[in-house]
């Protein structure tokens, strides 16, 4: 097998050939397709998130086929195509895995983070973590629906059954999923960015917002509810200055800069500030059925898996529309 490979943090991947991966019991061998660059892969990379396995292989938003079944594994079969995600283990019995709340799990392991991922031509995964990918779209197109799709869709269901006005601050992968799911549902999605993107402003009109401008400018009307993708810290008390009273601010990223103090009366009107954190299996099944329904179409921008460092690199400084995904 071929992998870019994070020896520490803070060092550009490198390209490794390694013996191809045996499957364990309960894990699948995938040949892989295709697999998007996620915002969390440079969290990982630069040392943000702390608790690598390395050298690890990143990479979490995987599309490929099956092509060995460790002991065990009798719902997929050799050469069908599946999607391995961020959540890749779970204990199964502490108080949130017992509760449905396995994205909170005390010990879990995430792909790409503890569990070399698909920054690869090979990889395995846990069976029961992988999910059957429909559709006729191709293997890049689905890869990005694996994180930015699912944390997308998690992120839009905490906003509530009553938000007609959204706001999404950082207009990239997830915001571009996400828009089309709630302009599915008739609801409004204002697009909040970088002040001065005029690229990223532009492609969110393009994807349906009823509005695009400057995140450091007043929301134009009044929302129902936020969501923010872009790690940025300052943009909580600007999201919260921007929903009315009982909106919800949602943070759908796995690590943000420092949140600046801010007003109480800005909080005040039970306005919430929550965070979403992984996805459970439920939320994978879920939105991967909704998907072909809506039915989602991705824009994708595609790198061979060598030019890894390239798509890190073009995502941290916001020379994407869409997302990146890299192809063995
Ligand atoms: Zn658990
Ligand atoms: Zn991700």
């Amino acid at each position: 097998m071929r992998a870019m490979i994070l020896q520490a943090t803070g060092q550009p991947l490198q390209l490794v050939e390694r013996e191809d991966p045996k499957p364990g019991p309960d894990q699948v061998q995938v040949k892989v397709s295709a697999c998007g660059v996620c915002r969390t892969d440079l969290h990982v990379t630069d040392g943000d998130l702390t608790e690598a396995k390395l050298p690890i292989i990143p990479g979490h938003e995987i599309v490929g086929t099956v092509s060995e079944l460790g002991s065990g594994v009798e719902h997929f079969n050799i050469g069908q195509r599946i999607g391995i995600p961020w959540l890749g283990h779970t204990c199964g019995c502490c108080g949130y895995c017992e509760s449905g709340s396995e994205n909170l799990c005390d010990t879990p392991a995430f792909t790409g983070y503890q569990i070399d991922g698909g920054f690869a031509d090979i990889t395995v995964a846990d069976a029961r973590y992988c999910f059957p990918l429909y559709g006729d779209n191709t293997d890049a197109e689905l890869a990005p629906l694996l994180c930015a799709g699912l944390i997308g869709y998690r992120s839009l269901s905490m906003t509530g059954d009553n938000a007609q006005r959204i706001g999404i601050y950082g207009f990239g992968a997830a915001a571009h999923i996400v828009i089309q799911v709630a302009l599915s549902r008739n609801q409004e999605v204002y697009a909040f960015t970088s002040p001065g993107d005029e690229a990223a402003q532009q492609f969110a009109l393009e994807m349906g917002a009823c509005w695009a401008g400057d995140s450091d400018q007043p929301s134009p009307a009044e929302l129902d509810a936020a969501i923010i993708f872009a790690p940025v810290g300052p943009l909580v008390p600007a999201a919260l200055r921007a929903v009315r009273k009982g909106g919800v601010v949602v943070c759908g990223g796995i690590h943000m800069s420092d949140i600046p103090q801010f007003p109480y009366s800005i909080l005040w009107g039970e306005r919430m500030v929550r965070s979403v954190a992984n996805l459970t299996r439920q939320d994978a099944i879920d939105f991967l059925a909704l998907a072909p329904t809506v039915p989602i179409e991705t824009k994708i921008q595609k790198y061979a898996l060598e030019d890894a460092n390239q798509a890190l690199a073009d995502l941290r400084e916001g020379n994407l529309t869409g997302a990146a995904v890299l192809i063995p």
